[in-house]
């Protein structure tokens, strides 16, 4: 079978997520045969390395005999069974271990099947808390400009990105939208952290103006993945702790895409400090084997619903695949693996790797800043070096970089202009600098005209 073979069938019955289909007009298709470590194979024997985690899911490379042995011995026991009346030992050994690792007083996880439904769970479950405890009139949400939450409709209603957005926005309820602290766009001379405090002036206006009809603020904490990955500094989730508090709101962390171990820590809200009122996990959850959910929420959240069934205070949400026992112990072998290899020592010396591979591109005349956070690194293509803006859309110039990787043995997919790396944990300091003389190149390539 050769990858002609695969597309050809593959472009006659299949709607791929997030393409342009026309666009496989001239864009080869790659159908993946194998997987191996930070490898991806196709049916023409070229070979990848998967530097953007297979959008931002693997953590350990792919079939890892760990993940894919305990995925195998579940499969043998208890493939699925319903959450609502029955349990199993896969999901309460996940939510103790959850429970026990993620910022204190978080004590209780729900569970859904993909990152958008858990955050469409975590506002529901906000609004609900505010309306059983007698103020069903703090209904809106507070999120930062150029954040994503997802796609439903829910999600995309408190995300900030307009490619993914606009086309929706007459379905989708309004939230409060506060300018991001976003470095990038900090006055020259400022550091991340002045930039910060100066972005959170705009942040405690919004609550002070809005905290008496808004039930949560909703943010990523240090990294917005999607919004090309922009970052700012911890301070900003301090300040916002204390003022959610302050201002009787609640904090919800959508760490979907930075939680296990992306920003160097664990968890993003560690560098802070702080705990948010509900923290949304998925992606690295189960090391990108299975889809799979949780959001996490403290006691006085969980008690304000606890009550005889007569008062319609229960949270009745479900999705089919709840808690499904194969991701668990996907999940659960994930977090094995933490503990067994101190995978977050092992990466700051991965991060430095990727730092020192990559400086070398802040000098390049189109490029506007190599940014990192952790295990996330990004370089920003723009016209003028000195203006903190990007390349129009419509030139898509990520994808000549995307092109050339292909032909590089990378898979690299630019978010707009913006080229990124953010691997599997597995991947060796010679094939980081191998992906930064390739992004170099493509880079090259894409800005030359
Ligand atoms: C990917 C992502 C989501 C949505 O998760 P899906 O599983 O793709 O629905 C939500 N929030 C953030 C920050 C994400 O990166």
């Amino acid at each position: 079978m050769k990858n002609s073979d695969i597309v050809k069938r593959d472009l006659d019955v299949l709607w791929h997520p997030c393409t342009q289909m026309k666009d496989h007009e001239w864009l080869p298709l790659i159908p993946v045969k194998k997987g191996e470590g930070v490898w991806l194979e196709d049916f023409d024997g070229n070979r990848y390395i998967d530097a953007i985690s297979s959008w931002w899911v693997n953590l350990f490379g792919h079939c890892h005999p760990h993940i894919s042995g305990a995925v195998q011995q579940q499969a043998a026991e208890l493939e699925h069974v319903i959450l609502a009346g029955f349990s199993h030992e896969p999901v309460v050994r996940l939510s103790e271990k959850l429970v026990q690792i993620t910022p204190p007083g978080l004590s209780r996880c729900f569970y859904t099947d993909n990152g958008s439904s858990a955050v469409e769970v975590a506002l529901k479950m906000s609004y609900h808390y505010w309306r059983n405890t007698g103020k069903p009139e703090k209904l809106k949400f507070i999120t930062l400009s150029n954040s994503y939450h997802g796609e439903t409709l829910g999600t995309l209603g408190v995300g900030d990105v307009a490619l993914y957005k606009e086309t929706y926005k007459p379905l989708l309820m309004e939230a409060i939208t506060v300018p991001s602290p976003d470095a990038f766009l900090r006055e020259p001379g400022s550091s991340w952290a002045e930039h910060a405090e100066r972005m959170f002036a705009h942040m405690e206006a919004a609550l002070e103006r809005h905290a008496h009809e808004t039930a949560a603020v909703i943010v990523e904490p240090l990294v917005q993945c999607a919004g090309t990955m922009r970052m700012y500094h911890p301070v900003y989730l301090e300040r916002l702790r204390e003022a959610c508090d302050r201002h009787g709101v609640h904090l919800i962390a959508d760490e979907i895409a930075v939680g296990f171990g992306r920003t160097g820590t664990m968890f993003a809200c560690e560098q802070a400090g702080i705990s948010p009122d509900f923290m949304c996990l998925s992606k690295g959850l189960t090391a990108g084997y299975l889809p799979l959910a949780t959001v996490l929420t403290h006691d006085r959240i969980y008690q304000a619903f606890y009550d005889d069934y007569a008062t319609l205070r229960a949270f009745l949400h479900s999705h089919s695949y709840t808690g499904n026992p194969l991701a668990c112990a996907a999940a659960l072998a994930t977090l094995e693996l933490f503990e067994r290899d101190d995978v977050i020592a092992r990466n700051r010396e991965l991060a430095r790797e990727m730092g020192e591979a990559f400086a070398h591109l802040a000098d390049h005349p189109h490029v506007g800043e190599v940014r990192q956070t952790g295990m996330v690194l990004a370089a920003e293509m723009v016209p003028d070096k000195h203006k903190p803006e990007p390349y129009p859309w419509e030139e898509r110039r990520g994808m000549i970089v995307y092109q050339h990787a292909l032909k590089n043995e990378a898979l690299m997919r630019p978010l707009g202009s913006v080229v990124y790396l953010m691997p599997p944990y597995v991947i060796t300091p010679e094939q980081i600098r191998h992906l930064a003389r390739v992004a170099t190149e493509g880079i090259d390539l894409a800005t030359r005209a």
